[in-house]
């Protein structure tokens, strides 16, 4: 580290949200300095199925899941799985997932994941403007596909949601099905497909081209593993794990998962977990995908990517210290191989990336009590990369005392004290 005091603003953690906080902390006219302690998308950021998902705005714990959980967990071929090793340490999460799927709890994480979303379209209509950038958003248009017409049905009100917070999609049976996608197992008759769906062709890519510009425009990026943070009058001291000691005027935690255990070395405990995510990444001639595919009863997706097919999702509770278990990417490959009969299912490279989970699905925007310099820029779980741009604006408002571009109330780390 060439500065190592009097810092203007750092960001810990190169994944896409602290790239985009650091994007947008530039546009303010800071002086920007990321570290990040391996490599620029290192995280969840690279792995991911570069979905724009702006219309996911019905948060997952919702009323009635907790019924639902059991029997997708007594599944082998289903989308949630615990490791037992694990489980005795999700007891408070998943008491606080709980209690966020109460009736007033759920209709209010969506008006503020619905709230959240607006701003992530038109932050990320801003970040298409650099031409840097622009070549990673694609329209591909998305299909959800439903197993039966009883699941489509189950599916109607979330659709309702999302049509009331202006989304617009519409409803398609087999042969339209067809058309959109060629090659699809018979059984999909009810899908809903949107025009509008938007993706990033390459997630990784994506975040590192981000990080080169962002090193253009002035911004330094140091590999540095942050182990503790600490207040002082004019801003925090940055504790590393070499021994270093960093001193700037603002810093952003934007460490994905790994965000807890700096938020603690403030004093300040976070119910953030991990959900971990599985996908295999095939080669471009493994199926003529035309767009992305959500399998809905089934949650994965399937996603065209500038250079291969991505097959992922799954959700798996193990922290982030448990080996990996592929068998979760095998079940994936297992159940597209059922609803795509002519895919190629060899020669895929697997992946696990750890979202960085909140009960509530709601990510954290918030400034620390115990070091009002610190700014919090985690936990955005399945939704990371469809909400950066807009975390980054509202990270440079708080950064500097503007008014916020969407209410924080509820992204306050201490909200669980509450619910
Ligand atoms: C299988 C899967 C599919 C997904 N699909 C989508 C999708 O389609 N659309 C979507 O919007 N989201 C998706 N997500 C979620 C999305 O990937 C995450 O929410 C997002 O990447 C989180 O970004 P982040 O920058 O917060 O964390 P990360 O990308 O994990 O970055 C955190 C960074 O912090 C660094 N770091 C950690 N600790 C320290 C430290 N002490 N000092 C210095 N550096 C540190 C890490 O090395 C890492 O580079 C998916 C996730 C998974 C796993």
């Amino acid at each position: 580290m060439k500065d190592k005091t009097g810092a203007d603003a750092v960001v810990i953690g190169g994944g896409i949200v602290g790239c985009m906080a650091a994007r947008y902390l530039l546009e303010a006219g800071r002086r920007v300095t990321i570290l990040e302690r391996r490599e620029i998308a290192a995280g969840s950021s690279a792995g991911n199925a570069g979905i724009l998902a702006f219309p996911e705005i019905v948060p997952i714990p919702s009323p009635g899941i907790t019924w639902k959980a059991p029997v997708w967990l007594l599944d082998p071929l289903g989308p949630l799985t615990i490791r037992p090793a694990y489980a005795a340490r999700l007891v408070p999460w998943f008491w606080h997932f709980w209690r966020a799927s109460f009736k007033a709890n759920f209709e209010r994480g969506l008006e503020v994941q619905s709230e959240l979303m607006r701003l992530a379209v038109r932050e990320f209509e801003h970040i298409r403007k650099d031409e840097r950038l622009a070549p990673f958003v694609v329209n591909t248009g998305t299909l959800d596909l439903y197993d039966s017409e009883k699941s489509f049905r189950a599916a109607a009100p979330d659709w309702d949601k999302k049509r009331e917070a202006g989304f617009d999609f519409h409803r398609v049976g087999r042969s339209e099905i067809e058309t959109l996608q060629p090659g699809l197992a018979p059984r999909f008759e009810h899908a809903i497909y949107s025009d509008d769906g938007l993706q990033i062709s390459d997630p990784a890519s994506f975040t590192r081209a981000l990080g080169e510009s962002l090193q253009q425009d002035g911004a330094t990026i140091s590999i540095a593993d942050v182990s503790g943070l600490e207040p002082i009058e004019t801003g925090a001291r940055i504790h590393l794990s070499n021994g270093e000691v960093v001193e700037a005027r603002t810093v952003v935690v934007a460490c994905g998962a790994w965000s807890k255990r700096l938020a603690k070395s403030l004093g300040e405990a976070i119910p953030l977990d991990t959900e971990r995510g599985y996908n295999t990444t095939l080669p471009p001639t493994a199926f003529p995908l035309k767009r992305q595919l959500y399998f809905n009863d089934h949650s994965f997706v399937v996603t065209p990517l500038k250079d291969g097919i991505r097959v992922g999702g799954a959700v798996e509770f193990g922290g982030l210290d448990l080996p990996a278990n592929f068998k979760r990417s095998d079940m994936l490959m297992k159940l597209a191989k059922r609803f795509m009969p002519e895919l190629e299912t060899r020669g895929g490279e697997q992946w696990m990336g750890f979202r960085p989970s909140m009960p509530d699905s709601l990510p954290v925007i918030d400034r620390s009590k115990a070091a009002p310099n610190v700014l919090y820029a985690f936990g955005h779980g399945h939704l990371g990369l469809t909400q950066s741009a807009a975390t980054g604006r509202l990270i440079a408002e708080l950064a500097m005392q503007k008014k916020p571009s969407a209410n924080l109330e509820n992204l306050r780390f201490d909200r669980f004290a509450e619910l």
